[in-house]
Order: C-alpha cells, then structure tokens, then sequence
C-alpha cells in the first residue's frame, strides 16, 4: 500500500510508531476500531482506559492523513458558527453541545503534557479576526460566548489587532485566552503510544475491507486476518472505502494544504508580535509562529486530491499579501490532508446499529471534537453514557427526519438500497457542493482582492487511492454496502 495519503507529503515519523505490525493472526476483543487518525485513537485511549480489550486497525499507518498534518491548534466549539447550532438544535441543546466541545479541549490539554508527550510544545492562546469591519456584531457574540456558553473570550479592537499583526487586512479580533496549540504531529503519535501504554493493539497496513455488524459478536475482515468484536467504532474519516462508500459520501472531502517556511529572523518579529494561532473570521487563512521565527500558514483548499508541494508559491503569496513587509518568504515544508465536511457542519457521532459506531466528519476543526468524539463514544460503550444522542439531530437522518430518530433507521433504508435514499444522498451532496461553490468563490475573491493566484485544478485528477475492498457476503448484512 501507499503510505503518502493523496494530500500529504512524507514527512519523517518518529521511528517508534513506524514498526507496528499489519495483523496477520484472528483476533477476538471487546472494541474494534476503523482508523488510527485523531478520532480512532481517542476512542481506543479511553476504552482501553476503562479496560476494554481493544484493536485499532489502520490501513496506512498512524496519522496518515489529515491527523499526522494539522496545525495543532485547539479551539471550544465546532465548525458550525454557534448562531446556527442555536438555531438547529435550540438553545439549551446548543450550550450542552458547546460545553462537550470545551470537554473535547480539555482532553487535550490533559493528554498533551511534557509528562506524558515530551516535546508536545504546548502555548496558549488564539485570535480569531474579522476580515471586515463589523466591531458591533462581535459584541453580542462575546456576551453570549462569555455569559451563556462559559467561554472565556476577549473583544480586541482593530488598534490592538493591528498592534500584535502588522497588517491592515484585519479588523477586530476575538481572542480565547485559554485555547492553545501543540505539535500537532506529535500529538497523534503521542496518542497512540498512550493508547499503547494502555492496553490498546493497533495494527498499521491493516485496511478494513469488509464489516459484518449483524450479529452480536460483529466479524471484520482484512487481507491477512479476521477479527471478532462486540462493537465497531468507524473512524476511518473519508477513506473508509468501498465496503462503506455510502457512509464516506455523507461528506465532502476537502484537501487543505499548509507550509511551513524557512527562518525569517528578525522581520518576523517585526511584523507578528502574538504568538498563538492566528484564524481569519472567513476560515481561509490559519496560521502561527513556530520554531520562533518560522511561519506555519494553512490556506489553500481544493475538492480533489493534489500534490501538496503545488501549493507553495500559493502560500507563499499568499503570506505576501498579508504581510507584504516580510518580502518574498521561502517555503521549507508543504504538507496537507482530507478532512471530511459534513453538510450541516457538525461530526458524525453515534450509534449507527447496535455495536456500530461512527466518529468522523471533524472538518476543519478536528482536534477538539475528535477528543470529544472519542470519550463519548468509549463512555458510552462502557459506561452507558448516552450524551452521544446530543449530536443525533446532525447524524445520518439530517435529511429531515425528526430530530433524535435513531441513524441506524437510515441504515436499514440503506439496506433495502431504495431509491428514496439515492435521492436523499444526492440532496445532500447537491447542498454540500454549493455550500462549497459559496466558500470557492469567497477563496477566489480572497485571492483576488490579494493579488494572488488561486490553485487551478488540474487537467487530470489522479483518482483517490483508498484500501482495497474485497466483496464479502457478509459486508451486506449491515445494509451499509
Ligand atoms: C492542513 C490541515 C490543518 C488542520 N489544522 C487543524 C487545527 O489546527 N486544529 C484542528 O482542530 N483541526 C485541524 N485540522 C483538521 C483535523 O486534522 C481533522 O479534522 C482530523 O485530523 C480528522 O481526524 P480523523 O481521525 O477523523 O481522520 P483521519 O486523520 O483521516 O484518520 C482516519 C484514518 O482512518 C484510516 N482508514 C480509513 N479507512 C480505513 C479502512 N477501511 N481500514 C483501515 N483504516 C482506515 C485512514 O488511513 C486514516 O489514517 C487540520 C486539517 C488539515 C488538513
């Protein structure tokens, strides 16, 4: 298999986590769990944690995707801006959900010490600015982040903005003293030797290709092994491939690319005073100082996979037009991944059938709600833990069902293979493509207004490379083929 997913470059592991085996033996465990990414080793943490006997199987390795090639930085909340998570779900659901987000966080912080992920880096704080200048519409969102949603939160004006990032692209600034940032790499490793520590076996080069989850003890098969397990949690974001296409086509996949550049020395300082992460109001540019005199810039986007390095002179310009008093900046790094983007912004987290769990479609914001996700689904398993059903509105029943009936209902129609769930399917992917359309365009003016070029696509994509999936009897018996 490939171990460069279709986004990333291959950027050195630490030798440690490249030396795990493929499964090649039958295994018999309590937890199953599809992908060794952010979400799946969250879940395997924390149900091995609590004692459950569990096998992670990855089909690459350990953070091969957008997992192994985020930014590190951890933020309360979700991809759906808080206005509308009130209005889909109500108010008091909303502060629930905004309260799991901000346990999501705190996992992180509790994870990612020196003590137990030396080298981790971890620093605080981050300023979210408004690319326009709309000061008044950010008061009433303090307020309700401060008072209603316990989120500590400051309101900085354009003054300070431009005081701390020497720019005039950026206007007011929300700062979250207590989000942070870390090694974002590191972090993924960190979990899985955490995981390791207790008790969890992941298994890399080991893809899933087929799932029955009909029974009580549910049978998954991979090339060289089958495995036996009470529950299986799918955590396998995008990739998860053909055996479970029709969960992955819930969302759109979206590459997103970072760099990040040789040492600027002292001009840096000059023009970026603050020192955590940086994210603009519109969610195109996210960056921050590493190294000390390093940037770390994520920006560009495409809908199709494409060679990270492409992007360079993209993010190169693209800092120029920011910081024209940098001058011209050499790129050191280029690295990326997919992450999924639901149509209605918010994860996928809960049961689909008895024993069938999923955790996935984190976006953009993966690090929080990935934790989140992760202690949910293991409490849940294992303690009976039900807050799960909080993100039932967003599961795969969004299309209108009502609100809390059960995902696994969507499933048997899946099963059936009706032509009434094609239709809802295309529904959804017709929304996500021109929700994406909207966020393309305002890429595009972005860049425009910038001066610089937009990445074009190119003339022949190469097709997404995913496990390879065998046909297996049973794969139907969950109605998820
Ligand atoms: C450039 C970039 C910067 C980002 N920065 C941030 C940030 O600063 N903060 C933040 O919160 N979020 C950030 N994100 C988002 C975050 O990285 C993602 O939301 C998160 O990593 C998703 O984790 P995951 O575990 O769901 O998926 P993945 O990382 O995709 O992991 C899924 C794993 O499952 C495996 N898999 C799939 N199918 C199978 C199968 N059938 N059998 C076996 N294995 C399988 C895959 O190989 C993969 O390793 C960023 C993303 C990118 C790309």
């Amino acid at each position: 298999m490939s171990d460069t997913p279709p986004g990333a470059t291959t950027r050195s592991e630490p030798a440690a986590i490249r030396d795990r085996q493929r499964l090649s033996f039958d295994l018999d465990v309590d937890i199953c769990v599809v992908g060794a990414g952010l979400a799946g080793l969250t879940v395997a943490l924390e149900a091995a944690r609590m004692g459950a006997s569990v096998a992670v199987l990855e089909g690459r390795h350990v953070g091969w995707n957008a997992s192994g090639h985020q930014l590190g930085t951890v933020m309360p909340g979700y991809g759906l801006p808080i206005g509308e998570l009130i209005e889909r779900v109500g108010f008091e659901d909303a502060r629930e959900l905004w309260s799991l987000s901000r346990q999501g966080a705190a996992f992180v912080r509790a994870n990612a010490t020196e003590e137990l992920m030396p080298g981790i880096g971890l620093s605080e704080g981050a300023l979210e600015v408004s690319n326009v200048d709309v000061g008044d519409q950010l008061i009433s969102r303090l307020q309700m982040l401060g008072e209603d949603f316990e989120t500590e939160v400051e309101g900085w004006q354009v003054d300070r903005v431009r005081d701390q990032l020497k720019t005039g692209r950026y206007f007011h600034g929300m700062y979250y003293p207590k989000a942070f940032q870390i090694d974002g790499r590191h972090y993924v490793h960190g979990l899985a030797a955490l995981a390791h520590r207790a008790g969890a076996r992941i298994f890399e080069d080991t893809p899933v290709v087929s799932i029955d989850s009909s029974g009580v003890r549910k049978r998954i098969v991979t090339p060289s092994a089958r495995l036996r397990a009470s529950h299986i949690v799918l955590a396998g974001n995008i990739h998860l491939g053909a055996a479970l296409r029709r969960l992955s086509e819930t969302m759109l996949p979206v590459w997103r690319y970072a760099a990040v550049t040789a040492p600027l020395g002292e001009r840096l300082a000059e023009a970026i005073t603050f020192q955590g992460s940086v994210i603009d109001s519109d969610g195109v540019d996210h960056f921050r100082i590493v190294d000390g005199d390093r940037l770390m810039w994520a920006s560009p986007e495409t809908t199709w996979s494409a060679r990270p390095q492409r992007f360079a002179g993209t993010i190169a310009r693209r800092i120029r037009t920011i910081f024209p008093q940098l001058g011209k900046v050499e790129i050191a790094d280029v690295f990326g991944g997919a992450v999924g983007q639901t149509v209605h912004g918010m994860p996928q987290i809960g049961q689909l059938r008895k024993g069938l769990w999923v955790a996935s479609g984190f976006g953009r914001q993966g690090l929080n709600t990935s934790a989140m996700a992760g202690q949910l689904i293991a409490r849940s398993i294992l303690w009976g833990d039900e807050r799960w059903r909080l993100f039932s509105p967003f599961e795969l029943v969004w299309a209108g069902g009502p609100t809390g009936r059960v995902a696994g209902h969507i499933v048997g129609i899946w099963g059936r293979g009706s032509s009434a769930t094609a239709g809802v399917l295309a529904r959804y992917r017709e929304k996500a493509r021109a929700q994406e359309r909207i966020r393309e365009a305002r890429r595009l003016e972005a860049n425009r207004q910038g001066g610089t070029r937009s990445p074009s696509r190119p003339p022949r994509p190469r097709p997404e490379r995913a496990p390879p999936v065998a046909t297996d009897p049973g794969e139907g018996a969950n109605g998820l083929s």
